[in-house]
């Protein structure tokens, strides 16, 4: 399987610096081969971005979507009109959702199981905050994590992503240790039904890719504010690894 390298835009790049980004994107990648790279701009950002990546190798994903497909849900986006412009993954559960949006585990459950029935591959994020990993709880999070939002689709789990993002790691500058995220990956692989992607998340730059992605837990990793810049997030795409 290939890597996959993810950019995670969070509400940054308006409309016009979006497709700026990806065309300068496309041009410092355009020698790379065996990657999976996707952006993930906002929603108001992906038609236009969506025109630019038109039959190129990186592939387009949406931050966030309902569980419903239609309706009376102001202010919320249909996963269909997400399908109908292109994007083929979507994130879920991340963790500035989760936290400052507050949402539960069960409204992630719903939107999963959305996503499988109309086709979008869902970057289901989980992770510990500080508090949590200091008080020796971070194993027993994430499989309430695990249980609560996989509820009833647990065998196809398959297909999705798994994104490990530990939340004192998103944005901190603060990153898990290659040694110690590979942990929880093999922790997160013991708890699933079936082989799974997980990609590590938090604080994922030039400087410390090349440590992660030499991990054999890693199969990928979500960046967030490293990927606003073409150059670092195509330094992170590039990625050396002795794997
Ligand atoms: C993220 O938004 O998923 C993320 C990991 O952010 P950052 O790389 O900025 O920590």
């Amino acid at each position: 399987m290939e890597p996959i390298i993810a950019g995670n835009w969070k509400m940054n790049m308006g409309p016009g610096e979006s497709r700026e980004l990806v065309i300068k994107l496309l041009q410092l990648v355009s020698d790379v081969q065996n990657r999976e790279i996707i952006v993930i701009p906002p929603f108001t950002s992906l038609p236009g971005v969506a025109e630019v990546l038109c039959n190129t190798k990186i592939k387009l994903g949406a931050q966030n979507m309902h569980w419903e497909r239609g309706g009376a849900y102001t202010g919320e986006i249909s996963g269909l009109f997400l399908k109908s412009l292109g994007c083929e993954y979507v994130i879920i559960g991340h963790s500035e959702r989760r936290h400052i949006m507050l949402e539960p585990d069960e409204w992630l459950n719903r939107k999963l199981k959305t996503a499988l029935d109309i086709g979008l591959i869902s970057i289901f994020c989980v992770g510990e905050t500080a508090q949590e990993r200091e008080q020796g709880m971070t194993q027993q999070v994430i499989e309430r994590q695990l249980n609560q939002g996989l509820r009833g689709i647990e065998n196809e789990v398959h297909k999705m992503i798994i994104a490990y993002e530990p939340v004192w790691a998103i944005g901190s500058g603060k990153t898990a240790t290659p040694k110690s995220a590979a942990e929880v990956h093999k922790f997160i692989r013991s708890k699933l039904k079936k082989p799974v992607t997980i990609l590590y998340g938090g604080s994922v730059k030039p400087e410390n890719v090349d440590a992660l992605m030499q991990e054999e837990e890693i199969d990928g990793v979500l960046v967030g504010g490293a990927s606003l810049k073409p150059e670092s997030f195509a330094r992170i795409i590039k990625f050396e690894s002795k794997r």
